[in-house]
């Protein structure tokens, strides 16, 4: 049972909470299955490449929902549209216009995959890495909450109150992977 304090404020509402990868999410989801919250986890990741990159993210992360018994939904993966998205944008640091980008069009198709499948709140776990910011996310997640006003955005710090550090003990005993760069080949070509 995880020590941090879950402040899950939509109790009995089920959750559908978009993740980016097994090792930003090991802590949230065991979390979230130790309090008994009815979550589903969304793949939804089209910023991953290469391919074989992605399928190891997708693999990983859907054993970590296994172990905790939570439910995994893998979306479609479709590059090519991503690309067109960020066209213009490929010199573009991290924390700027091309992850506003990424990170609304992923926001968007979790709101819509919510309102489609019976779902009335959702969260994510992109904010989750200190390369993040997480302000980015959460205006990003106030839009959506504007867009689609049935919809409540659960507003998640995943850096806080030990989280951080529960996170890698995680990751140590699940044995996860740990990428070094975000998902994009831009933020690896970026970081040479
Ligand atoms: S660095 Fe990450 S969040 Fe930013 S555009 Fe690339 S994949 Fe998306």
């Amino acid at each position: 049972m995880s020590n941090i304090p879950l402040n899950y404020p939509f109790k009995d509402e089920k959750l559908l909470l978009l993740s980016c990868c097994a090792p930003c999410s090991v802590e949230i989801i065991k979390r979230l299955a130790d309090n008994k919250i009815d979550t589903t986890v969304l793949f939804y990741n089209p910023n991953i490449h290469p391919k074989l990159e992605y399928i190891h993210r997708k693999n990983q992360n859907k054993e970590i929902c296994e172990k905790y018994g939570i439910d995994f939904i893998d979306l479609d993966y479709n590059p090519k549209d991503w690309f067109k998205l960020v066209e213009g944008l490929e010199k573009e640091p991290e924390k700027g216009a091309r992850c506003a980008k990424c990170f609304d069009y992923r926001l968007v198709r979790t709101a819509e995959y919510a309102l489609e499948n019976g779902f009335n709140v959702i969260s994510s776990t992109l904010a989750a890495s200190r390369w993040k910011d997480l302000k980015q996310v959460e205006g990003l997640a106030s839009e959506i909450e504007n867009r689609y006003p049935t919809l409540k955005y659960w507003y998640l710090d995943l850096r806080k109150k030990g989280a951080q550090a529960e996170r890698l003990d995680l990751v140590k005993e699940n044995n996860l992977y740990e990428q070094n760069y975000c998902g994009c080949i831009y933020s690896k070509l970026n970081q040479k």
